[in-house]
């Protein structure tokens, strides 16, 4: 009799044990896999800005200057065909301001045969440079190394450089910049479109 008890106990106390082990240990690892998994995919989550993003805001550059005023001459031929004017030439009289059409870093003032007096602005991210040209003027006090905010004047319309004194413009420019890559590098990028244009 004592024994059947026994036995009967014994029996209970293993299948108990069996069950907490069913019951619980599944559960515990399977949560702790899961945290595991959550942790190493969360970092892949982080959003990285696409480069149509950081185009896709921006200011005409010149004051006053409207989207449909604008002519698109990206692809036009320059240098007796010999290379594309990579660029947009946005008219206006002698002296208009001519304003960041994005936040950046003025990285270079530049006097050049061809562009006259010029200014890089790298963008804040880095990868994209703006580039205005044949400008008659520098705003007071602009120098390399500062920060402009878009829509701040940087300079005035002239027509410095090779350029018509007949017809003021600015000469405006957008470099997608790999790593690496000076204020004199990087790869054109049509503006127009980008501006409003159509
Ligand atoms: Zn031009």
């Amino acid at each position: 009799m004592i024994r059947r008890i026994a036995t009967l106990l014994l029996l209970l106390i293993v299948g108990w044990l069996g069950w907490v082990a069913i019951l619980n240990l599944p559960g515990r690892g399977g949560s702790e896999v899961s945290g595991k998994v959550q942790k190493n995919v969360a970092p892949r989550v982080s959003p990285s800005p696409s480069p149509r993003a950081a185009a896709g805001k921006l200011i005409i550059p010149v004051t006053g200057v409207t989207s449909a005023e604008l002519v698109e001459s990206f692809a036009d031929p320059r240098g007796d065909g010999t290379r594309t004017h990579g660029a947009i030439d946005i008219m206006a009289p002698r002296g208009t301001a001519v304003l960041a059409a994005s936040a950046g870093t003025v990285e270079k003032l530049f006097d050049s045969k061809l562009g006259g007096l010029t200014i890089y602005v790298r963008r804040l991210d880095g990868g994209w440079i703006d580039y205005y040209a044949h400008l008659y003027s520098y705003s007071p006090g602009l120098a390399e190394g500062q920060k402009v905010a878009q829509g701040q004047p940087i300079g005035t319309v002239g027509s410095t450089g090779d350029a018509s004194v007949e017809g003021p413009h600015l000469h405006y420019e957008i470099k997608v910049m790999a790593p690496g890559e000076g204020w004199w590098q990087g790869r054109g990028v049509d503006p127009y479109p980008l501006l409003g244009g159509k």
